[in-house]
Parts: structure tokens; sequence; C-alpha cells
């Protein structure tokens, strides 16, 4: 986020660098080349630069990965080259990072576990740098002096970081704001936290607090004998809020309880959650 000064006028302009450092460039084509990142990238939302590795080699075969020391399976991507590669950046030395809002990430099935809650943290920043491993990972070096954070994408290991980075950026370019036409929608989807909690849960339908997103229908109204739920086509928005809540901490409960414990529940939430939990107990 960047303060900038239009016609007298000091306004607050979102504007996030996200450079990627990978030996696969072309990767990227296509991932973030597509709806809401596109249009960001159309709006200067946001500048996606994408660094080829291997352009910050000294070697006639330009080689980023050398065999782990000690032995054992694979190889190991260099530090030399991503060390150059992030310092031709022009980044903030590493001690003052934080305070100028960069961040230079190391994609790592060891980091720490992306979440939304992640995101919103990561889209305050004006840069942030995204890493890209290989092969059996990356020289433990590059963790522990080049980059600020280690970020998993999830409990499982994937053949290298560049997915990761496209779930990282696309996550992150969503929340800038202007970037989904309608900011609302942002806060009604799954995992949204920041509701203002009233004694009947979040003041409006729009807001997950939490929770999984609720059911969502189009039309027909019926489609090959399946009709959607009644309530939503009668108009009554009392009943569509509390329908949509209910079905919002009925799927949670079913799909993702862990969430149940963090999320503010308000009493009405926490009767629903009784009624629930005794029907499915049946
Ligand atoms: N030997 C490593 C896995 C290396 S996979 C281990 O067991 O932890 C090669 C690269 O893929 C990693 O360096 C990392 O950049 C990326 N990667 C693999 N799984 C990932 C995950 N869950 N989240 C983010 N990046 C991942």
């Amino acid at each position: 986020m960047c303060l900038a000064i239009l016609r007298n006028f000091a306004v607050e302009v979102f504007f996030v660098q996200i450079d990627i450092v990978t030996i696969f460039p072309d990767f990227f084509r296509g991932p973030l080349e597509y709806g809401i990142i596109r249009r960001a990238r159309e709006a200067e939302l946001v500048k996606i630069e994408v660094r080829d590795l291997r352009v910050h080699t000294c070697d006639r075969h330009r080689t980023v990965d050398d065999r782990p020391f000690g032995g054992g399976e694979g190889m190991v991507l260099k530090p030399e080259p991503l060390f150059a590669c992030v310092e031709s950046l022009n980044l903030a030395p590493r001690s003052e990072r934080a305070e100028t809002r960069q961040s230079v990430v190391l994609l790592s099935a060891q980091g720490r576990r992306f979440d939304q809650s992640m995101a919103t943290e990561l889209v305050s920043l004006d840069r942030l740098v995204l890493i890209c491993g290989r092969y059996e990972g990356v020289d433990e070096r590059v963790g522990t002096h080049l980059a600020d954070r280690e970020i998993s994408i999830g409990d499982y290991v994937l053949s290298g970081g560049e997915i990761g980075a496209a779930v990282i950026a696309d996550t992150v370019i969503r929340l800038i704001p202007g970037a989904v036409g309608n900011q609302a929608s942002t806060r009604q989807e799954s995992f949204f936290v920041g509701a203002e909690i009233g004694d009947k849960g979040p003041r409006s339908t729009c807001s997950s607090g939490g929770l999984l997103d609720y059911p969502h229908y189009t039309r027909p109204a019926d489609f090959r004998g399946i009709k959607v739920p009644e309530v939503l086509v009668n108009g009554n928005h009392e009943e569509i809020r509390r329908w949509r809540r209910r079905s919002a901490l009925e799927k949670t409960f079913r799909n993702r309880p862990d969430l149940l414990s963090e999320a503010p529940l308000s009493a009405e939430d926490r009767d629903l959650l009784a009624e629930i939990a005794s029907s499915h107990e049946q």
C-alpha cells in the first residue's frame, strides 16, 4: 500500500509488486493471466515480475543445482544464483524489510501453512518476493539468511514452488481493494474473519465470520427436478439470512469442525449449532 498525493488530496493507493523467482518462468504464462488477476494487472493494482533464476548463474551451463553434502537422493538448488537474483531486486536490507513493507518468502513444504489470514497480512505489503524451490529443495542458507519466512501451501509435497507461488499470488491479489468488482464479496467468502458479530451472527448475510461460505444457487429454480431451497425464492430477507447462516454452520460442522473453535459465534449461532449437532447424532 502506498500513500499518493493527488491534486492536494492524500489518498491511499493499493499497489503491490510481486516478484517470482523460478527456473521455469514460462510456467506463469497462464495461471496469472486470467480473470480477476489479469484485470488487477491491467488496472495496475499489482505488478508481477517473473525472474528467471538462470540469468543469475555465471557458468556456461547456467547451473542452478548441485549434489547434496552428506550424500543422499536428488539435487539441491544452489545458494549463489538465488542470493544474486534477490540481491538484484534492490530490496531493503533483511533487518529493515518488515518496516519497509517488503517480504522475501521461500516456498517450502516445511514452512508455516498458508491460509486466508496470512493472505490478509501479505496484502498489506508493498513488495512480495516468492522464491520457488525445485528438486530435493533449496540450500538451507536461503531460508536462514535470504528469505524472511518460509510458507507451505499445505501438508503435501509438490515438485516445485511454482504452483504454491501462483496460489499465494492469486489469493493475495484478489484481496487488493478494487481487484474484485464488489469488495463486499470477498468478506462473504469462506474463512473471512473480521465481521461485526451481533446477537444474530455477522450483521449481514455478506460475511462468513471465519466459517465456510453458505451454498449459492442461480437460475433455473428447478434443474432436472432438483429445486433450489424455497426460502431463497420467497424474498424474506430475515429468513434468507438465517438459512444462510445455518447452512454455513452446518457445512463447517460437517467438513471443517476445526474452524468452529476459532470463529466468533453469536448466541443464535450456538443455538443453531446445538440443533445441527443433535440432528447429526440421530
Ligand atoms: N525435500 C523437500 C521437498 C522438496 S519439493 C521436503 O521434503 O520438504 C521441491 C520444492 O517444491 C520445494 O523446495 C518447495 O519450493 C516446493 N514445495 C513442495 N511442497 C510444497 C508445499 N507444500 N508448499 C510450498 N512449496 C512446496
